[in-house]
Parts: structure tokens; C-alpha cells; sequence
């Protein structure tokens, strides 16, 4: 480690980080007010913007302090943030490039260099951020080493590998059976003894020592956070919902990308109770909540504002979604007793690694807790694991609950593939059958 790196990261750490915060504090109070049909905005948006803006800022410096491990959404990072590595999440610095509408410029890179364009689009535009530096954050740190888990999706494999040639560092990969019925007591033993095998190459490569006491307290600040962020989001079963979950998409990021470290923790209680607040003072997120959605799959980042006015407009608000209950769902599996196991069973099965009947039937609970009313669906060219089945979902949902329901073709960050005119034709179908259904 050298000893100016590490003088420079800490400079920027108390000094820079602090200074940029304050700039952009001053240009929020400058920014433009809310548009009628939404509620008072959250307070906490100030601070989530300032965890993930010092979170960049401070990457910038990190290399020569702490190792850079890149990580897959899915991946138990618990086990990283033992030993220290300074974490990056591709996957959410695609969807921040995919919200600034700067998708198909990256893709494009990427697709530039053989690239196909069926791959989904967080790989190419990580791939096209690795080709050509850019990033609106800056600068990413290189990674020391490759986390991924084919807990999400098989494509994280590939999407990694490739880096990991490409820059000639190591990659580990965690390994998660399938759920196609229950997760197997063989299947739990095989993802243990995985886990537990790490820890000699990520000793070596982040030249720091493994502790178990150090484990537990990761793990228990883990499952802290994902439980108060789980609280959060039922909290949107009030009437009226204190958020929408086009805000929740926003929030999450903490959740995905600083698990296991007391920055999340404490983010997620200042937002817990800021959304206790609202709900016992009544505050909606949107004006005169009429109608109650679910959605299904992940946000379209480019086009977040307009479907949230979009929907705001005609008093329908967007009260639960199967993604964002994705990093709270599986979490009472964890137990700090039983580790290793107990990992395997939280990780192992997440809502991608799981099943279409264990979906439908979260579907269904999610839809009678939350009061719901409607349900759109968002099939992503880019994600096949989360959209192959959705027609499927769709009819046994509608069929069974008498549900209105919609499902709009698009792409998670890659917005070439949005047809306004198309979508908004359907969209606006749906809102009148839902009216009429309720007329009815
Ligand atoms: S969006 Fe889907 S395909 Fe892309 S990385 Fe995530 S899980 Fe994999």
C-alpha cells in the first residue's frame, strides 16, 4: 500500500467528498420544483445522493489503498467486505449510465467490438465503459478481482470472463444450483463448501487476514439493513403509499451496492423512519392515490420520469415490485449461527434462481398484501431470466384475480429499444380497462 495513495484517499475522504457534498446541496436547492400530481418529495433523496456520489467520488482514489473488487448483484458480498475490498457494482453503474440516456452510446462501443446486441445491456454498456474509460461518474477503479454469481443470470459468467481476460486478473465465481422445486440439503453443502474455499485466494489477493468474528458482524449488519429496507417497502401497503416504487428504484441502490457496510445501515434508518413519518401523517407519494400497481421486472432507468408522471397523472401509483423486494425476500434465511449454510440458502434463492411457481405464488401475496389493483410487466429485451414467462405469469394472475394487467416490451438501460408511441398506446388501454373493471 502506498503511503501517498493512502494520504490522497484519506485527504479526499475527509476534505473532497465532504466539499463536492456541499456543492451539490446547493445546486439541489436550485433544481425545479415537483410537478403537481406527486406528493412532497422524500427528504432522505438528498442523502442517497450524497452516499453514492462520495461512493464514486472516493473510487477514484482508492487503488494503491484498497483492493477493487467488481461484483454482481446477486454475489454474497458479505464474504468480500472482510476482507476490505472497495466494492463496484457494475450492474449499477450501467443502470446510472442507462438513466442519464447514455445506453446506446456504451452499447454501441461495446457492439463496435463484436459485441452482439442480444447481450443484455448492463454487460455491453460495462463492456463499452472497459473499451473506452468513459463513465458519467468520472472514472471506475480497475478491478484486483471478479466477483459473479450465476444466481441472477448465466450471462454474468460470460460478461465477466471476458473482463477478466481482457485485464488478465482473477475471478471467482459462486456457483448456485437452480431452485426448479426446493432448494436440496446436497445443493446447500455444494454452495458451503464453495463459499468456505474462497477464502485463501481472497487472502492472497487482498493481503488482509480472514476473521469469523468479522464475518459475523458483516453478516449481521447485512441482514439489519435488508431487513429495514424489507420494512420500508411494506410500508407501502399504507393507503396512501408514502412512496412510489419508481422511487424505490432509487433507493435501492444502497442495498445492492453498500451491503454489509454501516453506511447502508444507517441510510436505511433515516429513510425507515422518514417513511414511518409520512405514514402516520398520511402523506402520499402522489396526489389523490386512486389505483394500486404492481410491477414486474426491472426499472426501464430512461424512462423512469416519464412513467412515473405518466401514471401520477391518472392518480395510479405503483405500490410494490417484485425487483425491489428481490434484496429483502430471502434474507430471514440468514443466520449468523450457521454461516456458510445459512448463505447458501439466502443466496441461493433469490427470485432469479427460483422457480415460476414460487414467483406466481409471491406474486399473488404481494398483490393481496399491498391492496393492488393493476399490474404491469415489463419484458427487457436485455434480462431473458427474469422476462422468459412473464405471458404465462400474466394469464394466471389475470385469469385467477380478475386483474387488469399489461406488458410493455422495452430494455433496462438501452434506449433504443423504447417505442413511445407503441407503449403509450397500451399503456393508455390499460388504464381503461382498469377504470372499468373498477366501474364495473
Ligand atoms: S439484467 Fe438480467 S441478464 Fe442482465 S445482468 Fe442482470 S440478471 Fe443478468
Amino acid at each position: 500500500m502506498s503511503l501517498s495513495a493512502k494520504l490522497k484517499y484519506k485527504f479526499m475522504k475527509d476534505y473532497g467528498a465532504p466539499a463536492l457534498m456541499s456543492l451539490q446541496g446547493l445546486k439541489r436547492r436550485r433544481s425545479r420544483p415537483t410537478p403537481s400530481a406527486f406528493g412532497p418529495p422524500l427528504e432522505s433523496n438528498a442523502r442517497l445522493k450524497e452516499i453514492l456520489t462520495r461512493h464514486y467520488y472516493l473510487s477514484r482514489f482508492v487503488p494503491g489503498v484498497k483492493k477493487v473488487a467488481w461484483v454482481t448483484s446477486g454475489a454474497p458480498v458479505e464474504l468480500l467486505r472482510v476482507f476490505d475490498f472497495y466494492t463496484i457494482y457494475p450492474e449499477n453503474h450501467s443502470a446510472l449510465v442507462g438513466a442519464k440516456k447514455q445506453g446506446a452510446e456504451y452499447c454501441g462501443i461495446a457492439e463496435g467490438d463484436s459485441f452482439s446486441q442480444d447481450l443484455c445491456s448492463y454487460a455491453r454498456i460495462d463492456l463499452g465503459h472497459m473499451l473506452s474509460g468513459k463513465s458519467p461518474a468520472g472514472k471506475l477503479p480497475k478491478p484486483d478481482l471478479l466477483f459473479c454469481s450465476n444466481n441472477i443470470c448465466q450471462t454474468v459468467l460470460y460478461w465477466y470472463k471476458a473482463i477478466s481476460q481482457e485485464l488478465d486478473i482473477p475471478l471467482i465465481h459462486f456457483d448456485a444450483p437452480f431452485v426448479s422445486d426446493r432448494q436440496s440439503e446436497a445443493d446447500i453443502r455444494y454452495m458451503a463448501q464453495q463459499l468456505q474455499d474462497m477464502i485463501p485466494i481472497l487472502e492472497q489477493v487482498s493481503g488482509n487476514v480472514f476473521y469469523m468474528s468479522d464475518l459475523e458482524a458483516v453478516l449481521k449488519r447485512s441482514q439489519d439493513s435488508s431487513r429495514t429496507w424489507g420494512n420500508i417497502l411494506k410500508a407501502m401497503q399504507a393507503k396512501p403509499a408514502p412512496m412510489t416504487i419508481f422511487d424505490a428504484f432509487g433507493h435501492l441502490a444502497p442495498i445492492v451496492s453498500l451491503r454489509g457496510l454501516p453506511v447502508a445501515q444507517d441510510y436505511y434508518n433515516i429513510l425507515a423512519e422518514e417513511i414511518d413519518d409520512r405514514v402516520s401523517k398520511g402523506i402520499g407519494a402522489i396526489r389523490d392515490e386512486k389505483y394500486r400497481l404492481i410491477w414486474d421486472n426491472i426499472a426501464i432507468w430512461y424512462k423512469v420520469r416519464y412513467l412515473a408522471t405518466f401514471f401520477a397523472e391518472r392518480k395510479m401509483n405503483f405500490v410494490t415490485a417484485t425487483y425491489t423486494n428481490a434484496w429483502a425476500e430471502t434474507i430471514d434465511h440468514l443466520n449468523i449461527k450457521d454461516p456458510w449454510n445459512s448463505m447458501a440458502r439466502t443466496y441461493g434463492q433469490i427470485i432469479l434462481n427460483n422457480n415460476l411457481k414460487h414467483r406466481l405464488g409471491l406474486m399473488r401475496r404481494m398483490i393481496d398484501d399491498f391492496s393492488v389493483d393493476g399490474m404491469v410487466m415489463h419484458s427487457t429485451r436485455s434480462c431473458k431470466p427474469y422476462s422468459v414467462g412473464q405471458y404465462d405469469l400474466r394469464k394466471a394472475i389475470s385469469t385467477s384475480l380478475n386483474l387488469p394487467s399489461v406488458i410493455i416490451d422495452a430494455d433496462i438501460a438501452d434506449e433504443r429499444v423504447w417505442s413511445e408511441q407503441q407503449i403509450q398506446t397500451r399503456l393508455e388501454a390499460f388504464c381503461e380497462s382498469l377504470e372499468d373493471t373498477n366501474r364495473g
